[in-house]
């Protein structure tokens, strides 16, 4: 055996319940096979009730992180040695690296969108006004992370009363954002003005492939960046509306993948290889691209 020889993976993944159709492993594996990485993405059923001991396994185990979905994104909380300051005002963390023996929280839903924005759409949110559609954990990760980079003034337009008021008073209370809530009881006419659009909500996912939200289409213009979460398919017709009024337009692929790329950076150290892991998902989707 030469001294170099180990034959020791290093391990990271996700813990969820269910999880069997969670398709992180796919964009995770990939980049680890392009970049010749002896790592694995392990994805692991943990039932709520055993989230404690699933991070003492992860912990005894010496993985190098994990991801989480639900239900354990807020619970994991309780676990970790700290949290990244946005994942705190989130409420929510979906990925856990570690430093050491310590246990980081973060959250990278927001900052995928975000370098989304920025790398793709060429879109700075700073000064900008933003409109999103929703109140859920989606909308919360990037209303958090728009605020966080200097957007103006944020409106979240939600059919729940409870949960967009919350969201709304959340941006307004620990943000330097102008934030306002706006209830969703009726076709939503996109105030002008209005820079970044945004889809965070669940309407549009497979298999609900031709919902699109209630939303005036005709009040879109072409100055406005128009972005959707739903990742699959990824060309939802809330984005192809969009595009038919010249908006720039951002897909929940792109937001995906960007998510999980800082991830990988995260664990890993190095810049993963983006193209590979879009291929490797649009794929899984049965998307070609
Ligand atoms: P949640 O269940 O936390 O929130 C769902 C949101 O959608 C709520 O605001 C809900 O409103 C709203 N909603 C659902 N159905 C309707 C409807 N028929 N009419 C009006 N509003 C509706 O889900 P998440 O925020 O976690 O996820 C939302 C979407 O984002 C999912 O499709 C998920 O796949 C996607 N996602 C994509 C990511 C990416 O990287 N691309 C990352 C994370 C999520 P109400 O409060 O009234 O119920």
């Amino acid at each position: 055996m030469s001294q170099e020889t180990n034959y020791k993976a290093e391990l990271v993944g996700v813990f969820g319940h269910p999880v069997a159709e969670n398709p992180t492993i796919v964009m995770q594996e990939a980049a680890f096979q392009a970049l010749n990485l002896n790592w694995r993405y392990l994805t692991i059923e943990v039932y709520p009730q055993d989230l404690a001991d699933a991070v003492k396994g992860l912990r005894a185990f010496n993985m190098r992180g994990i991801n989480l979905t639900i239900p354990h994104k807020v619970e994991i909380l309780k676990y970790l040695d700290e949290i990244a300051e946005d994942a705190k005002l989130m409420g929510a963390v979906n990925t856990v690296r570690r430093e050491g023996d310590k246990l980081i929280g973060e959250n990278t839903d927001g900052k995928g969108f975000l370098r989304a924005l920025r790398d793709d759409a060429r879109l700075n949110p700073a000064g900008k006004r933003a409109v999103i559609l929703g109140a859920g954990g989606a909308a919360r990760a990037i209303t958090v992370e728009l605020a966080l980079a200097g957007a103006a003034q944020i409106t979240v337009v939600n059919r729940s009363v409870e949960r967009g008021q919350t969201l709304a008073n959340l941006l307004k209370q620990k943000t330097p954002a102008a934030a306002e809530f706006v209830p969703w009881d009726d076709t939503y006419k996109i105030p002008t003005g209005t820079d970044i659009l945004v889809n965070a909500t669940s309407i549009g996912l497979f298999p609900e492939v031709t919902a699109r939200p209630d939303i005036d289409y005709d009040s879109i213009t072409a100055a406005m960046t128009v972005c959707d979460v739903i990742p699959n398919p990824p060309h939802t017709p809330f984005l192809k509306e969009a595009e038919a009024r010249g908006a720039t337009t951002l897909d929940g692929l792109g937001m995906l993948v960007y998510q999980g790329a800082i991830g990988f950076k995260m664990w890993t150290g190095l810049n993963a290889p983006i193209e590979v892991m879009r291929q490797a998902l649009a794929q899984a989707f049965g998307q070609s691209v």
